[in-house]
């Protein structure tokens, strides 16, 4: 099948030959006629399956000039980020329709966003806040939506957007088409769906949780922080395959003890992103992992959803993420659009547990590799790593140390001098 089977138009064909695409991928064929036909839709699809494609194929399809030029669609994602990465894919693909995209999105002017907005708008992704900022300034007209998508909703879900998210859905005319896309689907998007949504239509790229079969995943065993940076000092210097690497950590706070580490070495190709840096930062911090000046990008998850970037060679997980689905998302920034991908997992002492429930999720047992001889076992702890007992004890007594030595002495000076006076006395 190739996209001249799909019923589009000549600009639309003509968008995708300057893009490059040859053939539409499994969600993309899936999804054109179901949403053509104007029904709801719940499309279950990892990243890098093609989703974003899947509903702006058809959408821009159905779009119709309008002279008013109030957003007739509008697309809801997680991250701003992603915000960006969706309005390029849009204006690439309606190159040749006379229609205005525009993304919006928090950390930056609220003002100049309302401006753009109120001049006209035909596509409107933003971020859940943004949205709803703009909607009550009244430079947002949502009346004229006709159709809503909310990208990666679990995510969104998960994040705490819920209420915002409802807040939009009330602002909307009633009669609109809805299309949901998420990686994997929870009791909360079966709610959110049943609530809202008009008895969507699934489409499925994969079974939810299921890891794409391009992406080779393996794991290493460390046993402690101060050894995963030994071994990964060592991959760096001994893997020239690993040309462009996305690197996972779980918390803002190690992400930054990890850059400065790695940085130390590595100044010039090392890069840092998560959501304690200005947006600037971190737009340049992707754009410099994009181009290659970046050989590395430390990340956290929040950052890294939906995030498209071109042939990222090896994901590594520093850490496992606590929830399975982010293990999926983080693999699935590798592997994209058919191209092989590698997904390594540095599993230590406190990442068992959630080793266990990824490999459950996936029904897939991640292959084990050899620590290289090479790698020093570290035996130093980080805090995290030390055993909480002994913390506990040593704080408590911590302070205790310094007063006791003074009143004990007196004490016990006190009590010598009576035992000396009843010796006395006695005597
Ligand atoms: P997504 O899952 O929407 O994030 O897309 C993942 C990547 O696949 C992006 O880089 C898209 O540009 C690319 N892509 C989307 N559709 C196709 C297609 N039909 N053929 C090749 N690459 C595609």
């Amino acid at each position: 099948m190739t996209f001249r089977d799909l019923n589009l138009s000549n600009p639309l064909w003509n968008a995708i030959d300057d893009i490059g695409f040859s053939k539409p991928t499994t969600i993309q064929q899936k999804g054109f006629s179901v949403i053509m036909s104007g029904r709801d839709v719940q499309g279950i699809a990892q990243t890098g399956t093609g989703k974003t494609l899947a509903y702006l194929l058809p959408l821009l399809k159905l779009w119709t000039f309008n002279k008013n030029r109030h957003a007739q669609i509008l697309i809801i994602v997680p991250t701003r980020e992603l915000t960006v990465q969706v309005a390029e894919e849009a204006e690439k693909l309606g190159k040749y329709l006379n229609i205005i995209v525009r993304a919006v999105y928090g950390g930056t002017n609220l003002k100049s966003q309302a401006y753009e907005v109120a001049e006209g708008v035909d596509i409107l992704i933003g971020t859940p806040g943004r949205i709803l900022d703009l909607g009550y300034h009244g430079s947002l007209n949502l009346k004229a939506v006709k159709r809503l998508v909310i990208d990666e909703v679990d995510e969104m879900l998960a994040l705490g957007f819920r209420s915002q998210l409802k807040h939009i859905l009330d602002l909307l005319p009633q009669k609109r088409q809805n299309l949901v896309f998420s990686a994997t689907i929870n009791s909360e998007v079966e709610a959110l769906i049943g609530e809202y949504f008009d008895n969507p239509e699934k489409i499925e790229a994969a079974p939810s949780g299921s890891p794409l079969s391009n992406i080779n995943q393996a794991m290493y065993r460390v046993p402690n922080f101060n050894t995963k940076v030994n071994l990964l000092e060592f991959l760096l210097e001994h893997s020239p395959a690993m040309t462009k690497i996305l690197l996972f950590v779980s918390t803002k706070a190690l992400a930054d003890e990890l850059y400065g580490k790695i940085s130390a070495a590595y100044p010039d190709n090392t890069g840092i992103i998560h959501s304690n840096k200005d947006q600037n930062f971190r737009f340049n911090a992707v754009n410099r992992f994009q181009d290659g000046t970046f050989r590395l990008l430390i990340a956290t998850d929040i950052i890294a959803r939906g995030l498209d970037i071109e042939d990222v060679s090896h994901v590594i997980n520093f850490d496992l993420p606590d929830e399975p689905h982010n293990y999926i998302h983080r693999i699935g920034r590798t592997g994209r659009a058919d191209k092989k991908g590698e997904a390594i997992s540095l599993v230590g002492d406190l990442d068992l547990d959630w080793l266990d429930s990824i490999q459950e999720f996936m029904d897939f047992r991640i292959a084990v590799l050899p620590l290289p001889n090479e790698v020093f076992i570290s035996d130093e702890l980080t805090e995290a790593e030390l055993p909480k007992i002994n913390m506990k004890t040593f704080l408590v007594n911590c302070p205790k140390l310094r007063m006791t030595p003074v009143l004990f002495m007196k004490k016990r000076t006190k009590t010598k001098k009576k035992i000396l006076k009843s010796t006395t006395k006695t005597k």
